[in-house]
């Protein structure tokens, strides 16, 4: 499979999640975390469910792919997700070094959406914005 085709999959698997968000009343936002090609963690907005602030897809993904890759570094590992990272999630990317990519079509508030794209693009966590 071409890696167009695969950037298409793994965005459709995270738009799933943040229909997942949607049918629980979330903000719908969905991630998917892939590192050698697998998708090593998917998951989607929950932090009215959790009353956690940390709980953004993103952030729930890059956990889930520390554990699985038994490191905080997640160099090799490309995050999908269904729209602009928030300044939060946009520091946790910058963090563990993983790379961005991602829909512009979302509900962030601007301000906040050019801020994060700005600041990932300073670090050159963007390889591509569809
Ligand atoms: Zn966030």
């Amino acid at each position: 499979m071409e890696q167009t085709q695969l950037d298409e999959y793994y965005m459709r698997l995270a738009l799933e999640e943040a229909m997942k968000a949607a049918r629980i009343d979330e903000v719908p936002i969905g991630a998917v975390l892939v590192y050698e090609g697998e998708v090593i963690a998917k998951a989607h907005n929950r932090r009215e469910h959790d009353q956690h602030t940390f709980s953004h897809a993103e952030c729930v993904v890059i956990r889930e792919g520390n554990a699985h890759v038994g490191s905080w570094r997640l160099e090799e590992c490309t995050l999908y997700v269904t729209l602009e990272p928030c300044p939060m999630c946009a520091g946790a990317l910058l963090q563990a070094g993983c790379q961005g990519w991602y829909s512009v079509h979302g509900t962030q508030r601007p301000v906040l959406r050019v801020l994060s794209t700005i600041f990932l693009m300073m670090n050159g966590l963007i390889i591509g914005v569809k």
